[in-house]
């Protein structure tokens, strides 16, 4: 079996489209705030894609670029003074922040209905006990990409590999309110190739590259890629190694153009949903 590729830049074209269609049809702007601190060179190059998609489905977008020696208390002023601005409904900190920044109080002072990355505690819980929320982004991404594959997830097995709180917790956590039954996996799991080898949904989020190769797959698994690593040649690459797993799966995310894009498109489908639940009736 060769697996159907599941295509990051097709979709996210058709979600950024259909969401500047929903807009212009409403006469709606929908606006973003993205706070940059510091140079992060990777860093950098995120908030100029968020900038562009902002742009291209039609949004409001203000990028707010602060010196790395910015103090604490500059970067919460800024995040309240945002909160308070009735025409910006999604505010975004670009992680990591400096060393010096407490990245946990200052995600936690965004308006949890502005909280488009979903990192707030507010929004975490919310997914936590299935009330409804602004969604993180990568993991939102990764169910729009299973649920294009037509297949009813509920009873399914699924395994998350990684338990990071902006990846692994929030995907299994949606899996699981798909009715899927759900394990995740981390560094310390025991004979990881034998669980994953038993799931219909594989979901790896580990930082490795090609670490989740075609024998820990189950012949017709739909496999979810969200790695981002470089190859022994540089090469950007997911945590699965594509061109063997895909010969094994039914669906298969590539690395680039699979899970990246999604996740960006996902920004725009957030700031959309915080518009409404700011504006409802609208
Ligand atoms: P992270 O915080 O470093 O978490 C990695 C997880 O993988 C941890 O839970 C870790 O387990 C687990 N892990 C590490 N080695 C393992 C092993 N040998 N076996 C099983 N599990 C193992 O990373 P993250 O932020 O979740 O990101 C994961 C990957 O996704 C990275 O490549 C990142 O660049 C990428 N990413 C992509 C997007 C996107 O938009 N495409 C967005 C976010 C992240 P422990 O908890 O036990 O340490």
């Amino acid at each position: 079996m060769s697996a159907k590729i599941l295509d990051g830049k097709v979709m996210a074209a058709e979600i950024k489209a259909s969401l500047r269609e929903k807009i212009t049809g409403h006469g709606i702007k929908p606006g973003l705030a993205v706070i940059l601190v510091g140079e992060d060179q990777a860093s950098k190059v995120y908030v100029g894609g968020k900038e562009k998609d902002a742009l291209e489905v039609g949004y409001h977008s203000e990028l707010y670029r602060l010196p790395a020696d910015s103090s604490q208390d500059d970067v919460l002023k800024l995040v309240k003074e945002l909160n308070a601005r009735k025409e910006i409904n999604g505010i975004l900190v670009q992680l990591p922040l400096p060393e010096h920044l407490d990245e946990e109080l200052i995600t936690n002072a965004i308006d949890p209905l502005k909280d488009v990355d979903g990192f707030t505690y507010n929004s975490a819980g919310r997914l936590f006990t299935g009330s409804p929320g602004l969604v993180a982004c990568t993991p939102k991404g990764c169910i729009e990409m299973i649920r294009s594959t037509g297949v009813d997830i509920k009873g399914l097995n699924a395994v998350v590999i990684g338990r990071s709180n902006i990846v692994g917790k929030p995907m299994a956590m949606l899996l699981l309110a798909r009715h899927a039954t759900v394990t995740i996996c981390h560094s310390k799991t025991r004979d990881l190739a034998a669980i994953t080898s038993k799931a219909d949904i594989v979901v790896a989020a580990i930082g490795r590259a090609k670490f989740v190769t075609a024998d820990m797959i189950k012949e017709g698994a739909i496999v979810i890629d969200v790695g981002m690593n470089r190859d022994v040649n540089g090469k950007l690459c997911g945590d699965v190694d594509f061109d063997a797993v895909r010969e094994k799966a039914s669906y298969i995310t590539p690395v680039p153009g699979g899970v990246g894009l999604m996740t960006r498109a996902m920004l725009m489908s957030n700031t959309h949903e915080a518009y409404m639940l700011q504006n409802p009736g609208k």
